[in-house]
């Protein structure tokens, strides 16, 4: 009973795991040795860098799947790839995100496909294809990284805003339609956590303000995180191996917050 919640061999896949948040929940996963697929677009050489770093810090089995999640065949080879490797998939973290920040007139229809195909319908293809790995097995963790803004809004972010309240909505279906299995769906809902996603965006106050990256942080923050701070990628990752604990068996369909206060007022 209870090495069905040792994370230990469990095999994990995180999408969008290259970079920023998604490497932080690869790390805290690994660390509690889980075998690990890392996915998203980056180099080969960077991508071998980051599967020697987590093979030999953690001893924990790891490929690379170079899949574009904006691709429904590759997704499909990304199941294959998995299968033939490991035959299971315990816990599937749907992280890959991008953003586009500009107001409704001005938004273009080909970004707001691209941001609803990777931020939200990437989740619904991979949830799809692995849940009948996860019944077979009889247990299964997923977890979407949604965001602050799949709760609230911000004006000029409306794909964004409206993929991440589309996958807070998604992952209440989820719960529910596995409720009376031990699968659990829940969805993290970080605020500004400083990645390459967020610096763009300071750099872009740093353009219109005049100001510098350190004063253009301040702004960013100050608008919406009253704890004046960014959450680090850790944080998080130690927040997906906890939904994947024992004590978490019973969370389900919820979405956690994690974002200095963001949407408590
Ligand atoms: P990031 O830019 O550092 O990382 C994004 C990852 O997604 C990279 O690994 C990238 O290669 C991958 N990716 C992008 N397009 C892809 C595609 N088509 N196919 C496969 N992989 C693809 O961003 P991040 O800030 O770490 O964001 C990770 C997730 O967290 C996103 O869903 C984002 O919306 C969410 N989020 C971020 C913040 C923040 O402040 N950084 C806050 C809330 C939510």
């Amino acid at each position: 009973m209870r090495r069905k919640y040792m994370l230990k061999k469990k095999v994990a896949l995180i999408t969008g795991s290259t970079s920023g948040i998604g490497l932080g929940i690869a790390q805290a996963l690994a660390n509690k040795g889980c075998n690990i697929i890392i996915n998203g677009l980056c180099s080969k050489d960077e991508a071998e860098e980051i599967v020697k770093d987590l093979k030999s810090k953690y001893s924990v089995d790891v490929i690379f799947a170079p899949t574009n999640l904006a691709d429904r065949q590759q997704i499909d080879n990304l199941v294959t790839i998995i299968d033939k490797k490991f035959s299971q998939l315990d816990i599937l973290v749907n992280n890959a995100g991008i953003q586009h920040v500009s107001s409704l007139e001005e938004f273009s229809d080909d970004n707001w496909d691209k941001i609803i195909e990777i931020n939200l319908n990437s989740a619904f293809r991979l949830i799809k294809r692995f849940l009948p790995y996860m019944k077979k097995n009889k247990w299964g963790r997923i977890i979407n990284i949604a965001s602050a803004h799949g709760l609230v809004a911000s004006p000029y972010k409306s794909a964004y805003v409206a993929a991440k309240h589309g996958i807070v909505g998604l992952t209440k279906v989820v719960a529910l339609e596995t409720a009376q299995i031990d699968i659990t769906c829940n969805a993290i809902c970080p605020g500004w956590v400083k990645t390459p996603l967020v610096i763009k965006q300071i750099e872009a106050i740093a353009r219109e303000k005049n100001v510098d990256m350190n004063e253009a942080e301040k702004i960013l923050l100050s608008e919406k995180q009253p704890s004046l701070k960014f959450i680090m990628p850790s944080d998080v990752g130690e927040l997906v191996v906890f939904l994947c604990n024992k004590a978490a068996a019973q969370i389900t369909g919820s979405s956690y917050s994690i974002d200095g206060g963001w949407v408590a007022r």
